[in-house]
C-alpha cells in the first residue's frame, strides 16, 4: 500500500494526533479532511486511525492522563495503582470524565520501571499534586522529571566475577562513555570507505539488542547488495515492559544514535535515516528531534556532509500506541504512516522494506555501539563479552530491586551478579520469588537459576528469551494466578490481531486464567493450557505469539503448586 499512496505518510501519525487535539477526537471528519491533505483515499487512512490505541473511539479529556499497565508497575503495587488513579481522578479506565475534563487510558508501558508504578500526564511523567502524591511517594514526580535523569546510564565499575575475564570492570563500551558523540563520522564520511566500516562492523560480531539478535553486519551487507533507493531505520519503539534503556539512551545521548545511524546508511549507501519513537516517550521524540536539527546545523547531516559526496538525512517518526510496531516489518508500515501490520517473511525488509525499497533497521542500542566499534576497532569489541555473543549489554532492573537502573555489563555474566551484586537484592521487606527475563515475551526463572549467564542460548534452554535485557523482580507477595492473568492480558490488549492462533488464543488465555481463579474449575483450566500453548507456538505468524506463550509455559513451571492450591 504504502508504495501506491501519493505522497509519503511519515508525518500522517502527527497529523492525525494535532488534529485529535484541536478537536478532542478521531472522528469521520477529521479522517476525511487528513485523507483529503494527504491525497490518500480515506480507507487507507481510517485503517492508520483504527489500528493505533491513541486513537481509540472516544473522547479525550482536556487533561489525558497514561498509567502504565507494565509488569514492574503491576508487581509494585499488586495492580492497585489502577484502581487508586481511578478514585483520585473520578474517571474509569479508558474513558473521560462527563463534563471532558479528564481521561484515563492504560498503557504497556511507560519506561519508569526503576520507579514504578508510573503514570504520564499529559506529556509530564507523574506531574500534579495529585499524581505525585498518589502512590505513598510524594518524591516520585520529582525523580522522574529531574532535569538530565542520567544517574541508572551511569556505568558502574563493580567487579564481575566473569568466567573469561575474572575480576575485570565492567567495560563501557562507548555507549554512554566518556567519548562524546560526532567524534568518528567526520573522519569516516571524509575519507573513509562504506567496506571499511562495514568490515569493523562484522569483525565486532555485533548482534542486534533488540532482542532477535540479528548479526548486523550480515543485515548490512544484504540491504547493501540491494539496487537503491536504500533506507536505513532505527527502532525506538521500546515497546517491552520492564525494558527502560532505549527511553533513557534517546533522552539522554540522541547524538550517539544519530551518529551509529549515519555510519550504518553510510555502510549500505543510504541517504535517508528514519527513527520510529514511540508515542509513550514523548521527551525522547523531542530530544531526538532537536538533536536532528542540531547535527544538520553541525554540517553532520545534509548535503555533502563534511565536504564529501554523501548526503544524509533523518526524520524522526513518533509511533501512536501500539506494542507490536517495534516487530520490523510492522515498524516499516508504522513509519509509513499505516496501520502497524506484521507480515511474513520473506521478502525480508533488507530487499523489501520502507516504500519496498532495501532497508537496514537496527534498535537504538544496537546503533549506539556502532560509534565506538569503528573508533576502536571491531576486534576490540569483540574481546568483550562471550565468543558466542560478544560485547556488552544494557541491563535493565525494576523497581524492586534495591538498587534498580540500567547497567551496561559484558554478556555472559551470571545473572546472579546482576540481581545480587548490582541491584543489591530485592528492597525490604521483599523477598524474591522469580525474576522475569526479557520482557513479556522471555520468561521467568527462579532464584535457583539465576547463575545461568547473560547469554541467549543458554536461556533459551532454560525455556525463556533473553529479549532486550530486563530483569523484572517478582515477590513472593504477589499471587500465582494474579501473574499468570497479568500474562495473558498482556498477549490479549497487544495482539495485532493478524493471525488468529494469536488474537483468539490469547483472549482464551485470559479466560482460563480467569478460570484458574475459581475453585471448581482450576484443575480443568491448568489442564486446558497446553494445548492452547502449543498452537501459539507452532501456528502464530510472528515472535509475539510464541513470546508470550513461552513467557506463560515458565509462569505454569515455576508456579505449578500455588496454582494447584488456588484450585482445593
Ligand atoms: Fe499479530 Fe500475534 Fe499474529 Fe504476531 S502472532 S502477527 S502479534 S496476531
Amino acid at each position: 500500500l504504502q508504495e501506491r499512496l501519493r505522497r509519503p505518510g511519515t508525518r500522517m501519525l502527527d497529523r492525525l494526533r494535532q488534529a485529535q487535539a484541536e478537536d478532542g477526537r478521531v472522528d469521520a471528519e477529521v479522517l476525511e479532511r487528513v485523507a483529503g491533505e494527504f491525497g490518500w483515499p480515506v480507507a487507507a487512512v481510517t485503517g492508520a486511525a483504527s489500528y493505533y490505541a491513541d486513537f481509540a473511539e472516544g473522547r479525550r479529556g482536556q487533561r489525558h492522563v497514561l498509567v502504565c499497565e507494565g509488569t514492574s508497575c503491576f508487581v509494585s503495587m499488586q495492580g492497585q495503582h489502577i484502581a487508586r488513579l481511578e478514585r483520585a481522578l473520578g474517571v474509569r479506565l479508558g474513558e473521560c470524565a462527563a463534563d471532558g475534563s479528564v481521561s484515563l487510558q492504560g498503557v504497556r508501558c511507560l519506561g519508569y520501571c526503576y520507579d514504578s508504578p508510573a503514570v504520564l500526564d499529559g506529556e509530564h511523567p507523574g506531574s500534579g499534586e495529585q499524581l505525585g502524591g498518589l502512590f505513598g511517594d510524594p518524591r516520585a514526580a520529582e525523580r522522574r522529571t529531574r532535569p538530565g535523569w542520567a544517574e541508572p546510564l551511569k556505568m558502574r565499575t563493580a567487579q564481575i566475577p566473569h568466567a573469561s575475564a575474572v575480576d575485570r570492570p565492567v567495560v563501557l563500551a562507548g555507549l554512554v562513555g566518556d567519548e562524546g558523540p560526532w567524534e568518528v563520522w567526520p573522519g569516516v564520511v571524509a575519507s573513509g570507505s562504506p567496506d571499511q566500516v562495514m568490515a569493523e562492523v562484522a569483525a565486532s560480531g555485533l548482534r542486534g539488542r533488540g532482542g532477535a539478535g540479528f548479526p548486523v553486519a550480515k543485515k548490512w551487507s544484504a540491504t547493501a547488495q540491494e539496487p537503491g533507493p536504500r533506507y536505513v531505520v532505527a527502532n525506538g519503539d521500546e515497546g517491552d515492559p520492564g525494558s527502560f534503556c532505549d527511553r533513557l539512551l534517546m533522552e539522554g545521548d540522541p547524538h550517539r544514535i544519530l551518529e551509529g545511524l549515519a555510519l550504518a546508511a553510510f555502510a549500505v549507501g543510504a541517504r535517508h535515516g528514519l527513527i520510529l519513537i514511540r508515542s509513550e516517550y514523548p521527551t525522547a521524540a523531542e530530544r531526538l528531534r532537536a538533536a536532528v536539527s542540531e547535527a544538520r546545523e553541525s554540517g553532520h547531516l545534509g548535503k555533502r556532509v563534511h565536504g564529501s559526496d554523501f548526503d544524509f538525512d533523518v526524520e524522526v517518526v513518533r509511533g501512536a500506541g501500539s506494542y507490536v510496531a517495534g516487530e520490523e516489518t510492522a515498524l516499516l508500515h508504522a513509519v509509513a504512516g499505516l496501520r502497524a501490520d506484521v507480515r511474513a517473511r520473506p521478502p525480508y525488509p533488507t530487499s523489501h522494506g520502507y516504500l519496498g525499497q532495501p532497508t537496514a533497521v537496527n534498535n537504538v542500542e544496537t546503533l549506539s555501539a556502532v560509534p565506538w566499534i569503528v573508533r576502536h576497532g571491531g576486534a576490540g569489541y569483540a574481546r568483550l563479552g562471550h565468543p558466542d555473543e560478544p560485547g556488552t549489554k544494557l541491563v535493565c532492573l525494576s523497581q524492586r530491586f534495591r538498587r534498580p537502573g540500567v547497567y551496561e555489563v559484558e554478556y555472559g555474566v551470571p545473572l546472579r551478579h546482576l540481581v545480587e551484586d548490582l541491584g543489591g537484592g530485592l528492597r525490604e521487606p521483599h523477598t524474591l520469588r522469580a525474576v522475569q527475563v526479557g520482557g513479556p515475551l522471555g520468561g521467568f526463572l527462579t532464584p535457583d537459576q539465576l547463575d545461568l549467564p547473560l547469554l541467549s542460548r543458554p536461556l533459551a534452554e532454560a525455556g525463556v528469551a533473553l529479549g532486550h535485557g530486563s530483569l523484572v523482580a517478582v515477590d513472593s507477595a504477589l499471587p500465582a494466578a494474579a501473574i499468570l492473568r497479568h500474562a495473558w492480558a498482556f498477549g490479549a490488549a497487544e495482539s495485532c490481531g493478524a493471525c488468529t492462533p494469536c488474537r483468539v488464543g490469547a483472549r482464551r488465555g485470559v479466560e482460563l486464567a480467569e478460570r484458574i481463579g475459581e475453585t471448581a474449575q482450576a484443575e480443568a483450566a491448568l489442564a486446558a493450557h497446553e494445548p492452547l500453548l502449543e498452537v501459539l507456538t507452532v501456528a502464530s505468524l510472528c515472535a509475539f505469539g510464541r513470546g508470550v506463550s513461552c513467557a506463560v509455559r515458565s509462569l505454569l513451571r515455576i508456579y505449578s503448586d500455588e496454582l494447584r492450591r488456588t484450585g482445593e
